[in-house]
């Protein structure tokens, strides 16, 4: 059985305009409390979990994990090793920001067994780079992936934003032969999303943010699916890409909704058939997280209905499709007599295809995806 960890770290040197991820600036002095209330956490779940689950995928993200310092991130490792039974062949992920990787932090990630970084590129572009507020420069993404690469890591992520403030083509054009020349295992590239409460949602009140249209956008799309293609990534799903066999556990289980343990300040758990969060509150968290219940937010049972819902809502994200036979095994009933209707709607407008008793996305439902995944809601 498929179970991850996912432990967040809510720091970073300084917060992106778009950014809407739970993460504060400048907070170095909470660093050392928060790295023991995580221990603390991990400590509680260690009773929980007897050691008898075999942990499959690891996930370290924020925020920005790399920001911790190398003495932080070791006690860190160290806990995470101590506390669950990691399964030899697990997937396990940090994310870094350029500029924020050295070699003693590199050291210390090989040591304890992380075997895939990945790094919030973004973009190559100077000017695209200070609009959205990144603190890092083009030549900061190629200096981190050539430390990663040079200290033995051989699977890295590189993500991408596109459709940003006045982004040309041509500038994302460059940003992708960079990138390709670097060779990463993977690559994500999201378009950007405007959320209400950060600086670029309030420019947008204003009327004051610029972006590329939809059309621009899909255009944009299509370059990196198209370029990409041509340099030898597979799409695996609507925004990641990757070298053969190099597609992520950690993301193909959260759209193939395998649970997962969140551990950290507003951490998301999917876990014995329960979704809760822990608070979002730090101070509440670092003085109560040897204390589960304490912690632990808007626990709800996933119903029968809910998790069918979210099997095709999620599933259908990856390239691959949704498998018709999962469905039936996990739910005890076709996939037919619960959506027969939508499926075949769909089908027939070209939105899904439907072969080899798989569902998936057409390349014109993936441009609507949006529409299409909601019709999967059951009233
Ligand atoms: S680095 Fe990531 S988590 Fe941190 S502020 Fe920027 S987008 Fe948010």
């Amino acid at each position: 059985m498929e179970l991850g960890i996912y432990v967040h770290i809510p720091f970073c040197k300084s917060k992106c305009y778009y950014c809407d991820f739970l993460s504060y600036p400048s907070k170095e002095d909470n660093y050392q409390a928060y790295v023991d209330a995580l221990i603390n956490e991990m400590k509680a779940h260690k009773i929980k979990t007897n050691k008898a689950l075999t942990i499959t995928t690891i996930f370290i993200g924020g925020g920005t994990p790399s920001v911790l310092p190398p003495i932080l991130l070791e006690r860190l490792l160290v806990s995470i090793n101590e506390n669950f039974n990691i399964g030899d062949k697990a997937e396990y992920t940090i994310e870094a920001n350029p500029g924020t990787l050295t070699e003693e932090k590199l050291n210390i990630m090989k040591k304890y067994g992380v075997n895939r970084i990945s790094i919030g590129g973004q973009t190559y572009d100077e000017d695209l780079l200070k609009t959205i507020g990144r603190c890092h420069r083009g030549e900061d993404i190629t200096n981190s992936f050539i430390l990663a690469r040079d200290h033995g890591f051989n699977n890295i992520n590189l993500d991408l934003m596109f459709a940003l403030p006045g982004q040309s083509l041509d500038q994302l054009k460059e940003t992708l032969d960079k990138v390709i020349r670097l060779n990463p295992e993977h690559i994500s590239a999201y378009s950007l999303i405007v959320e209400e409460g950060t600086p670029f949602g309030d420019l947008e009140e204003r009327g004051q943010l610029i972006l590329p249209s939809e059309d621009e956008e899909r255009e944009m799309y299509y370059l990196i699916e198209n370029y990409l293609k041509k340099n030898g990534y597979k799409k695996y799903e609507i925004s990641n890409f990757s070298k053969e066999g190099k597609a992520s556990r950690h993301n193909i289980n959260n759209w193939k909704t395998y649970e997962y343990i969140g551990l950290g300040l507003a951490a998301h758990s999917y876990y014995e058939g329960y979704r809760y969060s822990n608070t979002c509150n730090m101070d509440r968290y670092i003085e109560n997280s040897h204390d589960l219940q304490a912690i632990q937010e808007d626990r709800q049972q996933i119903g029968l209905k809910a998790q069918m819902e979210e099997f095709m809502f999620l599933g259908l994200r990856l390239t691959e499709g949704v498998d018709v036979a999962d469905f039936e095994k996990r739910f005890k009933q076709s996939i037919d007599s619960i959506y027969g209707d939508q499926i075949n709607k769909h089908l027939k407008n070209n939105l899904l295809a439907r072969s080899g008793g798989r569902i998936w996305l057409t390349d014109y439902g993936q441009d609507v995806s949006n529409m299409v995944l909601c019709s999967f809601l059951l009233d």
